[in-house]
């Protein structure tokens, strides 16, 4: 899986994409391949909640040539030295005109950085520091062929249905160019995870959204909203390509059944992970999350965002990221859905107050054994905890008590119909 992983993104890291434009679409149609994703245009000006959906960018061809008429920034050999969503520009300027409109990175001289201006609209190169250093006074050619008309925003999604539909929504973001960890590792996974999926009966009902970053998730969920209801885990799944600790960032509320599932599948790997509360800021949770939604999902990635120095720059490539670390995320990811499809759940048929035991001859058939006290406390965190929530993995977890234990006290309760199974 790792090595179909690796070579999917190996397809998609030429290609320049940003948050509208054909780029994109080519993207959407290449995961079209392996599964058949729905594509959906939402055309420029539609108001998406507080938002607009922007013009459509694309871009044909850009570079900066020195007096001689030489190359010296070719769009063509990387599509990050362009600012994502420049205007089109034809000049002749100066060393200090140009300067204005150059990006790099200082502390990594060798590296380009990945840069991007969608709402002010400007133009502008991105080139190692490097490079900048050794500019001399010159006359430069710029040109940027791109294009900002009324055009669409693009995303894709695929329904996987299931015996219920209740949801499992899985979000990636699509809008990076040339860049590897972030975000075509996210891309890949999902796509090969729809592709299982899709082969095999679940419980739950799958939704897969590829969307780009913010304004992607912002029109999704505009279009969607009356469906939110549906949706009982999601996972924002982001930076999944190198092989180092995993990041789970838990969903706004702090206690999803995604929350507690994600942590138990981490832990129980015995993997190096580091488990954060939710804060507004990384990537399209804060919008799933914001307090008019408030959804069940969370974050999933390898070290998080700004957090690695390749991030967002040119070193963020095909070098960069590794079969083995693609394999394990998807592993792990599919561990979680597991765990989603088969956690038991149960609902208790008296939540008010407790229900009377002792009428129902449970201390009888559990007198005189010397695991009674045990089995009376099973009864009571059985009783407590089910609400159709939280499952019996969960219990066992909070409760500390053996999972035996437990199915005895389930098997119990059944009987004299206390709960029943969902
Ligand atoms: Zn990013």
């Amino acid at each position: 899986m790792g090595t179909e992983l690796y070579n999917f993104i190996s397809k998609l890291y030429p290609i320049c994409r940003s948050i509208t434009g054909e780029g994109t679409r080519e993207t959407l149609r290449l995961i079209q391949k392996h599964i058949p994703l729905e594509i959906h245009e939402v055309p420029t000006g539609t108001r998406v909640l507080d938002w607009e959906v922007p013009k459509e960018w694309n871009i044909r061809d850009a570079f900066i040539k020195n007096s001689k008429g030489e190359k010296i920034v070719d769009f063509k050999n990387l599509n990050l030295h362009v600012l994502n969503y420049s205007t089109p520009v034809h000049d002749f300027i100066n060393l200090e005109t140009l300067k204005k409109h150059l990006y790099s990175i200082p502390e990594h001289p060798e590296w380009v950085p990945y840069r991007t201006s969608y709402y002010a609209e400007k133009w502008g190169f991105c080139i190692s520091h490097k490079q900048l250093l050794e500019l001399t006074e010159d006359t430069y050619e710029v040109f940027i062929d791109s294009s900002l008309t009324k055009g669409s925003l693009t995303y894709g999604e695929l329904v996987i249905a299931g015996e219920t539909d209740d949801e499992v929504l899985l979000s990636t973001h699509i809008c990076h160019p040339s860049l590897c960890n972030d975000n075509l590792s996210g891309i890949a996974v999902n796509t090969f995870l729809a592709k299982e999926l899709s082969r095999s009966d679940t419980k739950y009902t799958y939704r897969f959204v590829f969307i780009p970053a913010t304004i992607g998730a912002i029109t999704w969920l505009s279009q969607n909203k009356d469906q939110l209801s549906h949706i009982k885990y999601g996972l924002v799944t982001s930076l999944l390509g190198i092989d180092s600790l995993f990041t789970y960032k838990r969903s706004r509320t702090g206690n999803s059944s995604i929350d507690r599932i994600a942590e138990r599948v981490l832990k129980k790997n015995k993997l190096a992970c580091n488990i954060i509360d939710f804060v507004p800021y990384g990537y399209d949770e804060r919008q799933f999350c914001s307090p008019g939604f408030n959804l069940p999902v969370g974050n999933i990635s390898r070290v998080p965002y700004s957090q690695y120095p390749e991030y967002h720059s040119s070193a963020d490539n095909l070098n960069f990221i590794s079969k083995k670390g693609l394999e394990d995320s998807f592993r792990i990811i599919k561990e979680i859905i597991f765990e989603i499809e088969h956690g038991k759940k149960y609902m208790n048929l008296f939540p008010k107050g407790e229900p009377q035991l002792g009428k129902r001859g449970l201390y009888d058939s559990i007198g005189g054994r010397n695991d009674s006290q045990q089995l009376q406390m099973a009864l009571l965190w059985v009783l407590s905890y089910s609400d159709g929530d939280y499952t019996l993995s969960d219990i066992g977890d909070l409760s500390g008590i053996e999972t035996d234990l437990l199915n005895e006290a389930i098997h119990l309760l059944l009987t004299k119909q206390l709960i029943k199974e969902i």
